[in-house]
């Protein structure tokens, strides 16, 4: 190694048999040999506390991305890390045709939150999605009765399911999908928030709309007044399923423990994913029995869907979001308005930011794209040590999602450095 190159002090990364590698070796490392699908910044993050995540070279940051809201009760929190460390030395996954003893446990405390039937687990967003699309047509050939091969599923544009094949069908992001088709067909795009549109949308072929409650990386938009409960209305006249993406808006994100509880509509499908398991991935599609029991053995599965570890990490991860009456989740709208109070006062006469908006900790800074991008001002933020998030391209938003332990003391000193960041 580089003798003036200093090695980074991260302890527990930076020894791969013997080798000390520096943060700039690190980087060109991952340059040379990684792809390159995300933009990334030579910056090595090494260690999570909290809110607070640290780089190999021991700067400290605030951490208001929290792995795209995946982290709901910070970094390296004890409980989940026990539970980690006790199943892993116990069973970490086997083959799925033995029952475990946390799946069924996590089964029945997902549909008593949810009040839903019946939950199937996969691994990421984009599975449940997946397993979503497969669920709806398969309801929309055997109880609907429409003609195989016509189903439709309508979709919101500007929506967010995933990076799998199904996922960016259904997308209306020009980067998400240039240079990947041919597309899986049957998606229908409509704008968000339109409900003539749904309505024009449904043919006696549409099996299912599948929406956010809250679009998060379509840039943290907020349905209009009286959007879903209408939509709740139509899908159930006209005989088409409602599903719900709640992997990012789920689990407490939005100031409730679901985001639909923000309009009292209840769906028929429910899609959840990132806080479910915090620090080991593991997604859930949970539905009505007549819908959930279409899956015959056989027609469905994931090697790691509902293992051991996940199902055991997800408990425990649930138990940390709903303790003491729900107190992460009353804090994430307590601390959530306070911050976006906070921020439209700090950045009320700056020309580059055009609205601050969202629900809970799920905030949105749009700014201006004539005068600055999201990206850009991402990292200046590096600069002034906090980590944020942004969306889509074509929205220009800054995303802002803590983890829901996230309190008033850190908005203070955050929002003064997000305000110089936004220039
Ligand atoms: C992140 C996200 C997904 C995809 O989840 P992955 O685990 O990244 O596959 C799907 N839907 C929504 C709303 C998301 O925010």
């Amino acid at each position: 190694m580089d003798a003036s190159v200093k090695p980074t002090r991260c302890s527990n990364s930076r020894v791969w048999k013997g080798k000390l590698f520096s943060t700039a070796e690190l980087v060109a490392l991952h340059d040379e040999y990684g792809t390159h699908h995300y933009k990334s910044y030579p910056v090595v993050m090494c260690r999570g506390r909290g809110v607070r995540l640290q780089d190999s070279d021991g700067i400290w940051y605030s951490d208001l991305n929290a792995t795209y809201s995946a982290i709901a009760a910070g970094h390296a929190n004890p409980e989940l890390r026990r539970t980690i460390y006790r199943q892993t030395g116990r069973l970490t996954s086997i083959s799925n045709i033995f029952q475990n003893e946390h799946a069924p446990v996590l089964e029945q405390k997902l549909c008593s939150l949810t009040g839903q039937q019946k939950v199937l687990f996969m691994n990421s967003g984009a599975e449940a999605f997946d397993t979503t699309v497969k669920a709806v047509r398969k309801w929309a050939y055997r109880v609907k009765c429409v003609p195989t091969g016509k189903a439709k599923i309508i979709v919101a544009r500007g929506n967010f399911h995933g990076r799998t094949l199904c996922a960016i069908s259904a997308s209306s992001e020009r980067k998400y999908r240039e240079g990947f088709g041919p597309f899986v067909p049957g998606f229908v795009k409509i704008p968000f928030g339109d409900i003539a549109a749904l309505e024009r949308a449904i043919t006696p072929e549409t099996a299912a709309f599948i929406i956010e409650p809250i679009q998060g990386e379509g840039g943290i938009n907020i349905p209009p007044p009286g959007y879903l409960q209408a939509v709740r209305k139509l899908c159930t006249q006209r005989n088409v399923l409602l599903v719900f993406d709640e992997v990012q808006t789920g689990l407490g994100r939005t100031g409730k423990l679901f985001a639909y509880e923000h309009w009292g509509v209840k769906p028929d499908l429910i899609m959840l994913g990132k806080a479910l398991g915090q620090y080991i991935p593991i997604s859930a599609v949970l539905g009505k029995a007549e819908l959930m029991e279409l899956f015959s053995p056989g027609s469905h599965g994931s090697t790691f869907g509902g293992n051991p570890l996940a199902c055991a990490t997800a408990l425990t991860s649930i138990e940390l979001i709903t303790r003491d009456d729900c107190a992460l989740v009353r804090n994430s709208a307590d601390v959530g308005e306070y911050m976006r109070e906070q921020l439209s006062e700090a950045l009320r006469k700056n020309p580059n930011v055009l609205e601050v908006r969202g629900e809970g900790l799920l905030i949105g800074i749009a700014l201006d794209p004539k005068r600055v991008s999201a990206d850009e001002v991402r990292t200046n933020l590096l600069r002034h040590r906090v980590v944020a998030g942004s969306t889509s391209k074509s929205s220009n938003v800054l995303r802002l999602s803590p983890a829901l332990i996230y309190g008033r003391k850190h908005v203070d000193v955050d929002v003064r450095r997000i305000a110089q960041a936004c220039g």
